[in-house]
């Protein structure tokens, strides 16, 4: 059995749902869907998470545009959301902005759900939260119950219920996390994560060319990148899968006949990854993974020797390559390192 997560972009129009509707019907062990708000369409587009946080705090004008969204979604697929949506219209003004913003979610899983005819499991009934974080052992006693005895079922992301019943929501982009505890508590024997992009690539494609994607990483490669600032899964979202022994499978929703990139206790990556972060003093720690991290180091200082940036400080471990460099300097060293460590492999 495979738990899928679909993430806001690949829900973020009807076209987009009919397309992972087609996923979820091509293998019939993909029982459980995970599924974000609908992202942004195209450039300068909102998600709807940020629209309806905008309207907890009175903006009648977001209020309006998320729920125009849902209503030309939910028209184009031809099902019927009006009590649903005229419910959020009132409660969203007066309910508070966990609640606001978690009707993104939950309006997106019950309009798909019923789009595939499958069974809606509200997250405010599954996921209990206490003090911002998944109560375990609860989560997984009721999320075991409920949909152990279903076929399907479509379930909101990024929020749960506290043990009084208020909606609490994860940090942003937590509906990683929801997917990663249905994963774990199911015993899922895969945890696929579908995205806009074709899975961990060796570099943010935004800064730098020629990047290419990562077949394989280990769950504890994937958390130093995380951790180094890779904003590819959420980092909560990685232990549930890992501690049962679930590999995750990152996927692109427009593309899904690529392999994506497999995560997983057994793997390492054989490709380097290049990740960065800013560090409070205006510098940027640079982290490259790489199975021989030692053997290259020469490489990359002379890389960066090339382009003029002088490291402030680094360290190598026999996986891993850590660089300071002055906050600015971040873009060309990413590239010359880029350049010097993936592309030429
Ligand atoms: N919709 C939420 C956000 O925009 C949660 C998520 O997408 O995972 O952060």
């Amino acid at each position: 059995m495979i738990v899928c997560k679909f993430g806001g972009t690949s829900l973020a129009d009807a076209a987009r749902i009919r397309q992972i509707a087609a996923i979820l019907r091509k293998d019939p062990a993909r029982r459980f869907a995970v599924v974000s708000a609908p992202g942004k369409r195209f450039d300068g587009d909102e998600k709807v998470t940020d629209l309806l946080l905008r309207a907890a705090q009175g903006d009648q004008t977001a209020l309006g545009a998320a729920l125009a969204r849902f209503a030309e979604i939910s028209a184009h697929l031809g099902v019927g959301m009006e009590r649903e949506l005229r419910r959020a219209g009132e409660e969203i003004p007066v309910c508070g902005a966990d609640y606001a913003a978690s009707r993104g979610e939950y309006l997106c899983a019950y309009m798909t759900a019923k789009y595939l005819r499958w069974e809606f499991v509200d997250a405010a009934e599954v996921i209990c939260l206490r003090d911002g974080t998944a109560d375990l052992e609860h989560t997984y006693d009721r999320l075991l119950r409920r949909l152990k005895p279903l076929k399907n079922a479509v379930i909101p992301g990024f929020y749960g219920a506290t043990a009084q019943g208020e909606i609490r929501t994860f940090p942003r982009g937590g509906s990683d996390i929801t997917g990663a505890l249905v994963a774990g508590a199911m015993g899922a024997c895969l945890y696929e994560n579908w995205t806009d992009v074709d899975g961990l690539m060796s570099a943010d494609p935004r800064l730098v060319e020629n990047t290419v994607c990562v077949p394989a990483v280990s769950y504890r490669q994937m958390r130093l990148l995380s951790a180094m600032g890779a904003q590819v899964l959420h980092p909560d979202s990685l232990l549930p899968v890992m501690r049962a022994g679930i590999p995750t499978a990152l996927k692109n929703s427009f593309h899904p006949e690529r392999p994506g990139t497999r995560i997983s206790t057994a793997h390492g990556a054989k490709t380097p990854c290049l990740t960065g972060r800013a560090l409070e003093s205006g510098a940027a720690l640079l982290a490259a993974l790489t199975p021989e991290a030692m053997e290259l180091t020469g490489k990359a200082l002379a890389a960066l020797k090339e382009t003029g940036v002088r490291p402030r400080w680094l360290g190598a471990w026999s996986d891993r390559l850590l660089l300071r460099v002055k906050g600015r300097c971040f873009p060309e060293a990413l590239r010359a390192l880029h350049r010097a460590l993936v592309e030429e492999i």
